[in-house]
């Protein structure tokens, strides 16, 4: 099972992020996911080559998140497009004639520029893929004259909105593969858009479909996380992707905490290719804890030579995790 740690912290203290990524290494991780925001690369440009590079030197590969960009995916900082919030004729507009402030992907002159975007990054710093993050599922219908143009029956917006989605992650990927042929391309959904994921999958140059299973943000019962999980494992092995689960090893309190390891059993039991999670992130109560458990649950996970998968399907729920070093010789 391949790990991935996302790592939103600042690249400015060499001696900092090589220390951290040591860590992150040293608990099995093969990649990091990096955000980056449009304002960010061009005040400090440096700072992001050698923090991109000392990740090479790790051993991590390096998958790059668009935070926010057209203020129609996640990132580490909740902030508006600068590209969105300077090109109003680019915002959705709803039924009502009302601008929001997000970039309409079906307009031209936006995905041109999106695409320069992840042709610059791709071409100029050590980068191994790129990452959608949470794409804007079609809450919002985009009545903007291209969208008109492009879906006169008023009757069917709502299938419009959904396809013209896919359609325009689909470009995306493709525009990342005409740029890197060998560079990755990964779109992590919220469990609430989940209803996607087999579409998604079904994208000719996607490689990694994953989920968020932020079971606590979302208010929703741990058990979820593995009703999440297997809905994206099992769209990602029709279309033959990797799947990618994600552990809430963030925003959580004493109650969450003690649920994390439950989280992450669910996860397993899952059958990810894949498990991800956030390096000290953001509003735990006790974030030392949480990195702690979060490095002593990564250490569990299991190695791809054990064939897992196959063994973990017929595996009780609750089971206890074994140590490392002992995985060859469990009973089940
Ligand atoms: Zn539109």
């Amino acid at each position: 099972m391949d790990i991935t740690v996302a790592y939103f912290h600042p690249l400015l203290h060499p001696e900092a992020v090589k220390r951290d990524f040591e860590q992150i290494r040293a608990v099995g991780a093969g990649s990091i996911v990096y955000a980056i925001h449009e304002q960010e690369e061009q005040r400090w440009s440096h700072d992001l080559e050698r923090g991109l590079s000392q990740a090479h030197d790790t051993g991590l590969k390096v998958y790059l998140s668009l935070g926010r960009y057209g203020s129609l995916f996640s990132g580490s900082s909740l902030t508006s497009s600068w590209y969105t919030l300077r090109h109003p004729e680019s915002c959705v507009k709803d039924r009502h004639g009302r601008s929001h402030i997000i970039s309409c992907f079906n307009h031209e002159s936006f995905r041109s520029w999106l695409f320069k975007e992840v042709e610059y990054y791709l071409s100029t710093y050590p980068i191994d893929g790129i990452v959608i993050d949470e794409p804007r599922g079609p809450d919002i219908t985009c009545f903007c004259s291209v969208c008109r143009a492009l879906c006169p029956d008023v009757t069917d917006l709502q299938r419009f909105r959904r396809c013209s989605m896919i359609n325009f992650l689909g470009e995306l990927c493709a525009h990342v593969k005409h740029v890197a042929a060998d560079a990755k391309t990964t779109v992590v959904l919220l469990p609430e858009d989940l209803e996607q994921v087999d579409e998604l999958a079904a994208l000719p140059l996607l490689d990694t479909v994953g989920c968020h299973l932020s079971w606590q943000l979302v208010d929703e019962e741990v058990t979820m996380v593995q009703q999440w999980g297997h809905e994206v494992v099992e769209a990602a092995q029709r279309h033959n992707k990797h799947s990618q689960l994600w552990l809430q090893n963030f925003s959580l309190d004493q109650q969450g905490e003690r649920e994390l390891e439950l989280a992450f059993s669910h996860i397993l039991n899952a059958g990810p290719d894949e498990v991800a999670c956030y390096y000290y992130w953001r509003n735990n109560v006790d974030p030392e804890h949480v990195w702690q458990t979060t490095r002593d649950l990564l250490r569990r996970a299991p190695r791809r030579q054990l064939h897992w998968q196959t063994t973990l399907a017929r595996v009780p729920l609750l089971y206890q995790f074994p140590a490392r070093e002992s995985q060859q010789t469990l009973q089940y």
